[in-house]
């Protein structure tokens, strides 16, 4: 276990799923009954950009550091606003020295009723994510492969939850353990919400995992990506995108608002693009 999220904390992959993350907490809080957010790749949940790693990069510059500049217009405000306003509340001055990972930004946005069981296997992230959260009864902190949580956590004793499943990538067959532990999951949990992340680059299996989803027969699978540069180079992450399973019915159309913006915000060549279609569901397999 290599991978430090502290490298690529506020990147543009960080940015597609946050501001998704902070949309589904807000559907779910549509109603007053409680849910649970389970994240079961946490990281250390809050991030200084201006350690040595996040400096080493620079990847948040071209990530949150870009939008945050970014003079956005009311109604793509408006949809990012849970997100932009938790970046905001750890930055008063207004310069970016701190940045949430997907558990700080789920628990900042918490009504009291509200949930959160964080899973992170690497000792050393573990550590530093139960102690950000020490004390406080509304978050459980689990030293566990997350992979198992998907068995062994759903279905959460609320009834209702979404799932994040944000792995590293860093070793080979991720996409299938995706497909896999998405199936193990929904079987447990088919009322759940789950937004699932996957890299984008050179050589990656994305019609084959797609495919794989597809046949999972569930019924409602959204998709969303966002590619900030040609991956031709094939030199690390040239996008990002998410698999959504039952979405809140607005999300499509949230999508529609904010990522065409995202995207020329996020940009690095003239190669950048951007998608939002379901993979399964009533309009399947139309894309945009
Ligand atoms: N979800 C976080 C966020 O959005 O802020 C970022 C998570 S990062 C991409 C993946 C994390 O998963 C790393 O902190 C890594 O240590 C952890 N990890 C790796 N393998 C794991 C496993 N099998 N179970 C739980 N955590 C794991």
């Amino acid at each position: 276990m290599n991978y430090r999220h502290i490298y690529h904390a506020g990147n543009f992959a960080d940015v597609l799923k946050h501001a998704v993350l902070c949309l589904l907490v807000r559907h779910m809080q549509k109603k007053d009954k409680a849910f649970r957010v389970l994240d079961t790749h946490a990281g250390i949940g809050l991030y200084d950009l201006s350690s040595e790693e996040a400096q080493k990069t620079g990847e948040w510059r071209d990530g949150i550091g870009r939008l945050m500049a970014a003079d956005l217009q009311a109604p793509v405000a408006a949809v990012l606003s849970p997100y932009l306003d938790a970046v905001r509340e750890l930055n008063p001055t207004g310069d970016i020295s701190r940045y949430p990972g997907s558990p700080k930004i789920a628990r900042m946005l918490f009504r009291p009723q509200d949930r959160l069981a964080a899973m992170e296997l690497h000792p050393e992230d573990y550590g530093r994510l139960s102690r950000l959260f020490e004390g406080d009864y509304q978050v459980r902190v689990t030293e566990l492969d997350g992979w198992l949580s998907l068995g062994a956590h759903l279905p959460p004793k609320e009834k209702r939850g979404i799932i994040l499943v944000d792995p590293p990538f860093e070793i080979d067959g991720e996409y299938d353990r995706l497909v896999n532990g998405l199936a193990t999951a929904y079987r447990r949990f088919p009322g759940g919400t789950y937004c699932l992340w996957y890299p984008l680059k050179k050589g990656a299996p994305i019609r084959r995992f797609h495919e794989d989803l597809q046949a999972l027969q569930i019924p409602k699978m959204l998709c969303t990506e966002l590619s900030v540069k040609s991956d031709r180079d094939g030199t690390g992450l040239s996008g990002s995108g998410l698999v959504i399973v039952n979405p809140p019915f607005t999300l499509k159309a949230d999508l529609h608002v904010i990522l065409p913006v995202i995207k020329d915000v996020l940009a690095q060549d003239r190669y950048a693009s951007q998608r939002a279609f379901w993979l399964r569901g009533e309009e399947a397999p139309e894309e945009t």
